[in-house]
């Protein structure tokens, strides 16, 4: 049998994978995992592997390895070793290792720890629905574990593939200390003869789990708690195979502000689908260390630097960790402000290219999305909200009802009003905030409204909403031209 060094003497370098089965889109709850192992790998100064593990043919999901990917480098989570960059424990691709898996079942097969089973698909279905109909627990009732070799031969004459499957011991315990939950025990008689080989000559996850885990030299396995209850099986592999397991860590789960787990009903789930909403990598990062992990009971914000720093598993909480969205719309918006304004150009431009009404003209010009986008950044939470908000900056023509112009004020007041606004403005010569402001200030009481008025009426004449950035500075932005062509089409519409 390929026996490589392995196990994890407390010496031994930190080395920990991220391994991913190609079955569905990441969600957030996958890339925190992804994240924990990136985190205590840079903490220690250790290894961060990503490994594929794509041997169950029939539920891999086109586009899955490629959006793990995507998802990782976004977040800035390099890997060391793994698809793309490669290393000396390759390939990372569990398909492309079948020829590691076979030696070790024939090694357990021939040492008593493991055997062929060759009951039907059917045969098995109709064990299981009777299990459920009497109440028992689901797993193998057992019955190729103990054939003779006449009657293994007549199946194999037969031409029947078999599945080999792990001799579990029948009685005792397994126990391990859980370097979170702490000491973990598992009475075997709660543990059924698992299938190491498919009959398609593909190992399960779990051989291939514990093979590539020894033969990569893992030295911590942090996963998600659902995998708890493999873990007994591959410690009883582990020993099995004489290979020493690495230590073991099982992150809480994560659940809806509902406390049911985390799911589609509570929202975008995917972890590209908040990029694609606009939140920012930095946010999301911090966002999700957040989830299961504290530095203490106050600290919110932490940067990458210090969450490499700070990040250790004695703080990973025990209990399930909740999906707080506007704790992350929060966050983005804090993350958000702070940006640099070419920076937040740079990743806002998307955005609008992205979501303006097709009706404006692309490509979209880079300084005035820059001169909108810093009247908007104290506003924004998110990228995608950015167009949203100043998305009258970029249209031809301002689509609102007349009532949104009178508040309060008469048609004739108010296109009064704005015709005086109209010719101060048509002779103001310079067109910054401060003229146009010291122009129109004092303009109110000539018209006896007061300033309110005259600003929420000339607000909704140049944006088309009551609610916008500061006026002067949208009318700065806007320009002289495009606000007197404004103004001039809501007098049109007062006068109907
Ligand atoms: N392939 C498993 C998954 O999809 C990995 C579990 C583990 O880390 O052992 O999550």
């Amino acid at each position: 049998m390929v026996r490589q060094p392995g196990g994890t003497s407390p010496d031994r370098p930190v080395r920990v994978r991220y391994a991913p089965s190609p079955t569905g889109y990441p969600h957030v709850g996958n890339i925190r995992t992804a994240m924990f192992n990136w985190l205590f790998a840079r903490h220690h100064r250790g290894t961060f592997i990503v490994r594929i593990e794509d041997t169950d043919v029939e539920r891999k999901v086109e586009g899955a390895v490629e959006d793990v990917l995507e998802s990782l480098r976004w977040l800035g989570l390099e890997w060391d070793e793994g698809p793309e960059v490669g290393g000396r424990y390759g390939p990372y691709f569990q398909s492309q290792r079948l020829h590691y898996y076979r030696p070790v079942v024939e090694q357990l097969t021939s040492d008593g720890y493991a055997y062929p089973c060759y009951c039907s698909h059917e045969r098995l279905e109709a064990m299981k629905a009777e299990q459920v109909r009497r109440g028992q627990p689901p797993g193998y009732d057992r019955r190729c574990r103990n054939l003779s070799q006449e009657e293994r031969s007549r199946f194999e004459a037969e031409g029947i593939r078999p599945v080999i499957r792990f001799k579990t011991p029948l009685t005792g315990r397994t126990e391990f200390r859980d370097l979170i939950r702490g000491k973990v025990v598992f009475d075997n008689s709660t543990l059924d003869d698992f299938v190491l080989l498919k009959s398609d000559g593909y190992p399960t996850y779990h051989l291939a789990n514990v093979v590539d885990d020894h033969l990569m030299e893992v030295s911590h396995v942090l996963r998600a708690d659902e995998w708890l209850a493999s873990t007994p099986r591959h410690i009883l592999l582990y020993q099995a195979v004489g290979y020493e397991s690495p230590q073991f860590a099982h992150l809480p789960m994560i659940l809806g502000p509902d406390r049911s787990k985390l799911s589609k009903r509570h929202g975008a789930t995917s972890l590209l689908e908040f990029r694609d909403e606009g939140y920012l990598p930095e946010a999301m990062l911090n966002f999700l260390a957040l989830l299961g992990w504290s530095l203490d009971d106050r600290t919110e914000v932490l940067s990458r630097e210090e969450l490499v720093e700070h990040f250790s598993l004695e703080r990973i909480s025990k209990t399930a960790a909740i999906f707080n969205i506007d704790k992350l719309r929060w966050m983005n918006g804090l993350y958000l402000r702070k940006l640099d304004i070419d920076d937040l150009t740079e990743r806002a431009l998307p955005f609008f290219e992205r979501d303006l009404p097709s009706s404006v003209r692309r490509p979209i010009d880079r300084s005035y999305v820059r001169a909108v986008v810093a009247l908007e950044q104290e506003r924004a939470k998110t990228l995608a909200e950015l167009p949203q908000l100043g998305e009258f900056f970029f249209m031809e023509e301002l689509d609102y009802p007349v009532d949104l112009l009178l508040q309060k004020l008469n048609r004739e007041k108010a296109s009064q009003a704005l015709t005086t606004v109209s010719q101060k403005l048509g002779a103001l010569g310079p067109f910054d905030h401060g003229s146009l402001e010291a122009t129109l200030r004092p303009l109110a009481s000539d018209l006896s409204l007061t300033t309110k008025e005259l600003f929420s009426l000339l607000r909704v004449a140049v944006t088309g909403r009551t609610a916008a950035p500061p006026l002067f500075q949208t009318m700065e932005v806007l320009g002289k031209e495009a606000c007197l062509r404004r103004i001039e089409a809501a007098i049109r519409l007062l006068r109907g």
